[in-house]
């Protein structure tokens, strides 16, 4: 059976991923948005691209891999879809879609906070939103400091009180930096 995309080639999946020029095209597109320029045209020789790559949480990793499986399967899906239903979708339909199941798919994920993943919120259009650590402190010490910082206050004039109780209020809350929630950018509807 010739392949349904070029119909000059057999199909074999060497040729559909991503051999053949639109899911080759596809590919190309995809892969360089998620910095992964240099891997292969070729299945057999991306599986071995990535098996030489550490598998790690970082958001390029995540990316990565979650984009060759969707290309894989829209790629799959729209092979059929044209042998079988007769329908055709353009590359940037397909690209589209790709995207789509991929941001989804990230959305919810509680990653370490990076300057990668600041990066890759701008290329993928996503928002990032730091955790607020709250810091409780004991209620005995709390009461402590408090009645100190009043004296030491009424005993020096009100801004040494006031810079104080800022330093408290910064102690007890304060931005986490370990981690980050991804969430929907805020200007898609
Ligand atoms: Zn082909």
């Amino acid at each position: 059976m010739k392949c349904i995309f070029c119909k000059r080639v057999k199909d074999s999946h060497d040729h559909l991923f991503f051999g053949c020029e639109l899911p080759g095209k596809v590919w190309n597109r995809m892969k360089n948005l998620v910095k992964l320029n240099t891997a292969p045209n070729c299945w057999s020789e991306i599986l071995d691209f990535m098996l030489r790559r550490p598998i790690n949480k970082s958001i390029w990793s995540i990316l990565q891999r979650l984009v060759i499986g969707a290309s894989i399967y829209y790629i799959w899906q729209e092979r059929n879809l044209r042998l079988f239903q007769g329908k055709v979708r353009s590359i940037d339909e397909i690209c589209y879609m790709i995207q789509d199941v991929v941001r989804l798919r990230i959305l919810g994920l509680n990653i370490t906070d990076s300057d990668q993943v600041l990066e890759a919120a701008k290329v993928w259009d996503f928002h990032v939103e730091r955790e607020k650590v709250i810091v409780l402190l004991p209620f005995g010490l709390v009461l402590g400091i408090s009645v100190a910082i009043i004296l030491l206050g009424l005993w020096t004039g009100g801004s040494f009180l006031t810079r104080l109780m800022l330093m408290v209020w910064n102690l007890m809350i304060r931005d986490g930096p370990r981690s980050v929630m991804i969430m929907p950018a805020r200007n898609r509807g």
